[in-house]
């Protein structure tokens, strides 16, 4: 068995972290754009996506984010919500992607009208669509933004609430982490807590420690978004450890927001030492230009991993995710024996 890119698209995998709207289809795009009549910097495919993917010229993070101003220029519709929700969906099928938490902010939404709730059930129509097409399960976690105001944060928190059991799986709070800390939307969160609901906070990702400290203590954080940062809190690191909260590593994302300066810097490797619970993710496909594969053949390369290394990130996602545990357990056990089976895992195997 080699660990090729053919192999990691079809093992079963977990995506975890991944927001819609930095994660469309460049042709839906241009095609959204010209139904409603929204203006693009290029209606040239190959000129958008230039624009939209960072590539080798990484900018500022300003630069990074005014590409989802155009991105959700075109996500204002009920049609075009449940579309993307559907493409994203199929896209990750078709890497061999059998779970995705996919998540938005809908208050980023309602510019031509649609109500935040009108959003969520149709990015809910389009996610159910592609699960009776190609069978991949999902569920919707929803964002709080740091530099919004926590108002909108608490109403937010309110519609995670409206929707727990209905297609929301958990409330996350992103957006720009200096100056905007997580204890500024503790009502929000107090609210989610109150609602036994499931969080994962953006955090140790453009700040330091601390930002990870308040979203597990201040914010009741059940995973971490990045937590590229952690290292630097050797006594935080062994807490997030014994209590096996997970990270969602997204590697890609970390050079191109320059929270790290090179894949050699970043503690991918020394993570997952530690038997940190690391999942690997994608964050923005499209501004990264990136797939999960991608993702995974990046660390592979990196870092050197091995195929039973491969195998722990595969069921650390699973295990990460936020399936009711009754089902998650079923659905471990049944992936570990695909991994069995299917691809001859309980062999450590040299490449
Ligand atoms: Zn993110």
């Amino acid at each position: 068995m080699i660990l090729n890119k053919e192999l990691i698209k079809r093992l079963p995998k977990a995506e975890l972290h991944c927001h819609l709207d930095g994660s469309l289809r460049v042709e839906t795009i241009i095609d959204l754009a010209q139904k409603d009549k929204i203006e693009l910097p290029s209606f040239n495919l190959e000129n958008l996506k230039k624009q939209l993917s960072i590539g080798e010229n990484i900018g500022t993070l300003e630069e990074y984010i005014s590409r989802f101003d155009i991105t959700l220029s075109v996500m204002q519709t009920p049609e075009s919500v449940e579309r993307t929700a559907y493409e994203l969906a199929e896209d990750c099928h078709n890497e061999g992607i059998r779970y995705l938490e996919v998540r938005y902010s809908p208050i980023l939404h309602i510019s031509a009208g649609m109500t935040m709730s009108e959003s969520v059930d149709n990015v809910k129509i389009g996610l159910k669509k592609a699960q009776s097409d190609f069978g991949i399960k999902s569920g919707i976690i929803i964002c709080g933004i740091r530099h919004i105001s926590p108002e909108v944060s608490l109403k937010l928190a309110d519609l995670a609430v409206q929707y727990k059991n209905k297609g929301v799986v958990g409330f996350d709070l992103a957006g720009a982490e200096e100056n905007f800390p997580a204890k500024h939307h503790r009502e929000a969160f107090e609210l989610i807590l109150k609602n036994n609901i499931n969080t994962t906070l953006h955090a140790g990702e453009a700040y330091g420690p601390d930002s990870i400290h308040q979203a597990i203590h201040s914010c009741g954080a059940h995973r971490i978004g990045h937590g590229t940062r952690l290292k630097e809190n050797s006594d935080l690191l062994k807490y997030v450890n014994d209590h096996r909260i997970p990270l969602e590593i997204c590697l890609n994302s970390n050079i191109h927001t320059k929270s790290i300066s090179s894949l050699k810097q970043h503690p991918f490797p020394e993570y997952l030492k530690s038997h940190l619970r690391v999942t690997i993710n994608t964050d923005n496909r499209l501004i990264s230009n990136t797939t999960l594969a991608d993702e995974y053949m990046t660390a592979i390369k990196a870092y050197d991993l091995t195929l039973q290394d491969i195998r722990t990130i595969i069921i650390n996602g699973f295990k990460s995710s936020f399936i009711p545990h009754q089902k998650r357990r079923i659905v471990i056990k049944n992936i570990v024996d695909e991994l069995e089976n299917e691809f001859g895992f309980e062999q450590r195997v040299i490449v």
